[in-house]
């Protein structure tokens, strides 16, 4: 039995009670709510009151016609189905009913099973009917679901405090929120986009970021950043991601755009604290080492006890404190952009020489062999700071030794490739696994393992040297394998390097 709710409600008009009560047996019989009129003006107070699916509807009855109910029905309850009921010789009739909106017709006298298919087919109507109209409201509602979405979203990207641009496969822009015109000025009346980035942001990096992001030449998910300084001191930071289709098809690129003006004068005071304390801790902790050397000096040839025990420790790590100030005041240099400021033409060879001279006693001390085979003929010179180029590779030398078993192979070596110089520091130490090489450029990040546990350092040394090299313009690249060795390579332009203005 179909549930009640389902049963459809269905209207029997005819002034004979006869066939009124015999079409109510059959319909009741079929799972329908019944109800009955006698005449016209019964048929539409109940219509009226309730919607009927479906109205079985005499034509020939006393006082109002069925042709007349036929009329209001269409009018005022147009989706139900009307069956018009006819007398033998009425067939024109009918086809007017039909004409007038009727859905069906049966003549009488007509058996249950003619009026079971009958109703059966205007039952199957109203269910396609209802069906349409209900994929139609389906329809509908995903429309407006999806135009408020997007207009949800336009709102969020409009009410964003940080810049947002959207960039085009060939870097023209597809959008931009009013924070992002705020922040480049552009929101001056008449700028829309639709032009090339660089019509809008003359900055060579920002530009070069936006138009590879959008070609698709940095991977996914990956944000790819550059500063920009405007007028009056204001540091901005874009960070360009590329946006790709299901397919992996590079789409084109947004930018997002923040203001770091107050991050980065915060970054300036912390690292002015910094080099402060730092000066101020070298002076006396150098005392401290000095004087510390002094007392073991008196104890030079006693026995080993336990006061030399722990005065030696003292001064290790004092020294170790000491390294570690360098190493920050290396890195608030490095930071403050001082590795330009000193820039002149510099022989990398004479350099080289001096650094493995100035570290030949500490690898002998450590029964290395470290040498240095630079070639005959004068190499470019380089334009940089000749104390940050002795930081380089007195760090990547100083590495080697530390992270090379006692009677190892530290070769040092210098030559030309293109337009660059090439400093090779190789050596026959532990060796670096590949999950380590990316991260030992970053800020104290040391490896820790057996073989390094006892060897001190402050993780400083590499991020100082990538840095600097960064800083002129070069690169540097890491081979390595663990238990065979490491190759450091510093690549430095050849030629005077580029300068920010
Ligand atoms: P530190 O030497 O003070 O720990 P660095 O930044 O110079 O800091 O180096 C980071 C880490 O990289 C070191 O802790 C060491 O484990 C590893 N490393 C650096 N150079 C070499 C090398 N030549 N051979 C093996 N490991 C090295």
């Amino acid at each position: 039995m179909e549930p009640e709710s389902q049963a459809l409600h269905v209207l029997v008009v005819d002034d004979e009670r006869d066939i009124r009560d015999g079409c109510e047996r059959i319909l009741l019989r079929k799972n329908f709510l019944v109800s009955k009129a006698a005449n016209g003006m019964e048929a539409l107070a109940l219509l009226e009151q309730a919607a009927f699916a479906i109205v079985l509807l005499d034509l020939k009855m006393p006082g109002m016609d069925g042709m007349e109910v036929l009329l209001r029905i269409r009018e005022t309850r147009p989706e139900t189905l009307v069956i018009v009921i006819t007398g033998y010789a009425t067939i024109e009739t009918a086809i007017e009913a039909m004409k007038r909106g009727a859905y069906d017709f049966i003549p009488k006298p007509f058996k249950p099973d003619q009026l079971r298919i009958v109703v059966d087919r205007a039952v199957e109507k109203k269910r396609l009917t209802d069906e349409a109209e209900r994929l139609d409201r389906e329809r509908r509602r995903t429309l407006k679901d999806l135009d408020m979405e997007k207009s949800r979203t336009r709102t969020i990207i409009q009410a964003l405090p940080d810049g947002v641009m959207v960039s085009t496969p060939d870097a023209h822009v597809a959008l931009m929120n009013p924070a992002f015109m705020r922040m480049l000025r552009l929101d001056s009346a008449g700028i829309r986009p639709g032009e090339h980035i660089r019509r809008y942001v003359g900055d060579e990096a920002f530009s070069h970021l936006v138009v590879d992001t959008s070609l698709g030449k940095v991977p996914p998910g990956v944000f790819r950043s550059c500063d920009l300084e405007r007028e009056g001191g204001t540091v901005l930071r874009a960070q360009s991601t590329p946006v790709l289709s299901e397919t992996g098809e590079c789409l084109g690129a947004v930018t997002v755009l923040m203001d770091i003006t107050e991050l980065k004068m915060l970054d300036r005071l912390k690292s002015e604290f910094v080099t402060k304390v730092s000066h101020e801790l070298r002076s006396p902790l150098s005392t401290i080492q000095q004087q510390l050397a002094m007392v073991l000096n008196d104890f030079e040839g006693e026995q080993e006890d336990e006061q030399r025990h722990i005065l030696s420790r003292a001064k290790e790590k004092t020294q170790g404190l000491i390294t570690l100030i360098g190493d920050i005041l290396d890195l608030s240099r490095m930071e403050a952009g001082m590795v330009l400021r000193g820039s002149q033409s510099v022989d990398v060879k004479e350099i080289l020489k001096a650094t493995v001279d100035f570290l030949g006693t500490k690898a002998r001390g450590r029964k290395q062999v470290l040498t240095l085979s630079v070639p005959e003929e004068p190499l470019p010179p380089v334009v940089a700071d000749p104390q940050a180029l002795e930081i380089v590779f007195g760090n990547l030398i100083t590495n080697a030794i530390h992270y090379t078993d006692e009677g190892g192979n530290i070769q040092v070596s210098v030559g030309t490739a293109g337009n660059e110089l090439c400093v090779v520091f190789q050596d026959n130490g532990f060796g670096i696994e590949e999950r380590h090489r990316e991260k030992i450029f970053e800020k104290f990040y040391r490896i820790k393992n057996d073989r390094t546990r006892y060897i001190t350092g402050t993780g400083l040394g590499l991020p100082i040297v990538k840095g600097i090299v960064d800083a002129l313009g070069g690169r540097v690249e890491l081979e390595s394998q663990v238990g065979v060795g490491s190759t450091f390579r510093v690549f430095l332009p050849a030629s005077p390097p580029k300068t920010e203005p």
